[in-house]
């Protein structure tokens, strides 16, 4: 039997750096689960990201159950499976979020979770050389940096968002979220800054950190109500692992409450119905499940030689392959969305309520991942920031190697499908811009014809996709539903914590790689000063 201080379940953007922050101290023995592969390597050119949405060797690759509001779709939920987990496969645009995001989850009871209370995490986890001290960390593990505008397409973007009343933002991860500016990314001199390369890759030589990969952790082992330690599968060979302090499961929002189902911890009566022993009933596990449904409009451009699809293709492709090379620029080192608008959608708001995220190509589908369509335009997706539609996520059977049911319940709240009318028709405003009319822009999708709200909202349940943030399956709270309490702790169990994007009880306005990143950063801060009390 293997006896560790700490196991954590998940080398993700969370569970990496609980990892880095526990091992921290050579007395602690910290034993790290990985299910996925040590690396990829398309996971270290940010180009990659396309190899990887589809990829088994690096992903997951669920589908949501299909829907009427998703016109009867399954709906693609990528999800990294490997060092670095979603980190090391996803967009790579930085966003913390707004002050409201985490002022909210304070208000709903969870103490030390406002904005003055997290900041601290937020800057001690990156270097960034920009911005305002006050808000931002110079010597963190994780390297963002901030692209300049300098290509015509974004430079004219910047002043048509100004013709429609949009401010430019220097910094959205600043004093203030509100306007358009180019992505701030997790690159560092043409290479993906996921939490591997960042919170583990500096790490290997702890003796006292032991990383397993290929390992799926398929029970969290409870004696009584105290979780004591995992069962993990390395292929065939399935071994236990001992926790003398403490559990951290950090396997995201689909693995996490799957493991807690498979655990004996959920809902009694869905459990007993898979023949699963009830350990301890919990009703929120698996709910709470949000995400941001967001429709691409895309657009083909008359100008020639500005987007993607000019410049990567035949000798263009060359010239971008070395460039990447010579230089580690260009096309290849770029971030899915390199240009973004934090939005209200109406006046009087307090803050944005919108988000716009521009890609300078047009892509079409294939069987390794998107391929470069031939048409030269960009797409422009467009999505509320704090849907209220929530769905669940649930086991279906006692088997860890079967894929849970994702359920999102799109647009079930009526306010997320006004608002993300309200973005569609605030993305053309910016697109018809005069700004834009040297481009000489058609709109494909949803197309010209598309204008009333009901045509607009048709579209998006036949087209729109996520942008991959699900969230909230584990919730944060002290309400019945939720499923750990503010430091993380499940309710009702000793010894065991989950820290990912599962725990949280709202979407952040915005991407949500930073948050999880920070969940991690604080879940291990609170684990430690536990066990120093
Ligand atoms: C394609 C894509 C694009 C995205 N683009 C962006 C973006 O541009 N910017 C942004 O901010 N966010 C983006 N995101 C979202 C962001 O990356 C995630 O929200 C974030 O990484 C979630 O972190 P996490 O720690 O909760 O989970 P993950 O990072 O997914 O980590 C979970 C880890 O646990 C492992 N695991 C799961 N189950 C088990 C088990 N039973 N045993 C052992 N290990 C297990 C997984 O393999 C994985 O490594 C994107 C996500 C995807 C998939």
């Amino acid at each position: 039997m293997e006896t560790y201080d700490y196991i954590v379940v998940g080398a993700g953007s969370a569970g990496a750096a609980v990892a880095h922050r526990l091992s921290a101290d050579p007395r602690d023995r910290v034993l790290l689960l990985e299910a996925g592969a040590a690396s990829h390597p398309w996971s270290f050119i940010p180009v990659g990201s396309a190899r990887l949405i589809q990829n088994p060797a690096a992903n997951w690759l669920y589908s949501s159950e299909p829907e009427a509001n998703t016109n009867g779709r399954r709906i693609p939920v990528p999800r990294g499976k490997l060092l670095g987990g979603s980190s090391a496969i996803n967009g790579m645009a930085f966003v913390r979020g707004q002050a409201q995001d985490f002022d909210t989850w304070a208000q709903m009871g969870n103490q030390g979770w406002s904005y003055e209370e997290v900041l601290p995490f937020f800057k001690r986890m990156e270097r960034y050389e920009g911005g305002d001290d006050r808000f931002r960390g110079r010597d963190g593990p994780l390297r963002v940096t901030n692209p300049e505008p300098r290509d015509a397409i974004f430079q004219a973007l910047i002043k048509a968002a100004a013709e429609v009343g949009i401010p430019h933002n220097p910094d959205y991860n600043g004093a203030s979220q509100e306007g358009i500016v180019m992505s701030q990314a997790t690159i560092a001199r043409g290479r993906r800054m996921s939490t591997a390369r960042c919170y583990l890759d500096p790490i290997r030589r702890r003796q006292n950190l032991h990383i397993k990969t290929g390992a799926l952790t398929e029970a969290l082992l409870l004696d009584g109500k105290r979780c004591i330690g995992v069962r993990y599968a390395i292929g065939d060979a399935v071994r236990e692992a001992i926790a003398a302090r403490a559990v951290i499961v950090s396997a995201g929002t689909i693995n996490s409450p799957q493991l807690l189902e498979l655990s004996g911890i959920g809902q009694p009566e869905r459990l007993a119905n898979l023949g699963i022993a009830v350990r301890h009933p919990l009703p929120g596990v698996g709910e709470n499940l949000r995400d941001h449904y967001a429709p691409r409009t895309r657009w083909l451009v008359g100008k020639k030689g500005i987007t993607y699809n000019d410049r990567g293709r035949g000798f263009g492709l060359v010239y971008q392959a070395l460039r990447y090379a010579l230089l580690r620029q260009g096309m290849l080192a770029s971030v899915g969305a390199p240009m973004r608008a934090f939005i209200r959608s109406r006046e009087g708001l307090d803050a944005p309520d919108l988000l716009l995220g521009w890609v300078p190509m047009l892509t079409v589908p294939g069987t390794k991942g998107p391929r470069i369509a031939k048409q030269s335009g960009f797409s422009c997706y467009a999505h509320p920031m704090r849907p209220e539609s929530r769905g669940h996520v649930h086991i279906t059977a006692a088997d860890p190697r079967r894929p849970p049911a994702i359920n999102f319940n799109f647009l079930s709240a009526p306010p997320d499908a006004e608002l993300t009318i309200k973005a569609v028709r605030i993305a053309r405003a910016i697109m018809t811009a005069p700004a834009m009319a040297p481009l000489r822009l058609t709109e494909v999708a949803p197309g010209p014809d598309r204008t009333t709200d009901d045509d607009i909202i048709d579209w998006v349940k036949r087209a729109a996709e996520t942008t991959y943030h699900p969230v909230g399956t584990c919730k944060m709270g002290i309400d019945p539903m939720a499923v750990v309490d503010p430091q993380l702790r499940v309710h009702g169990i000793e010894g065991l914590r989950v820290a990912d994007a599962s725990i949280m009880p709202t979407l952040t306005s915005g991407n949500t790689n930073a948050p999880s990143i920070m969940i991690g950063e604080k879940a291990a801060d609170m684990v430690l000063r536990q066990a120093r009390a």
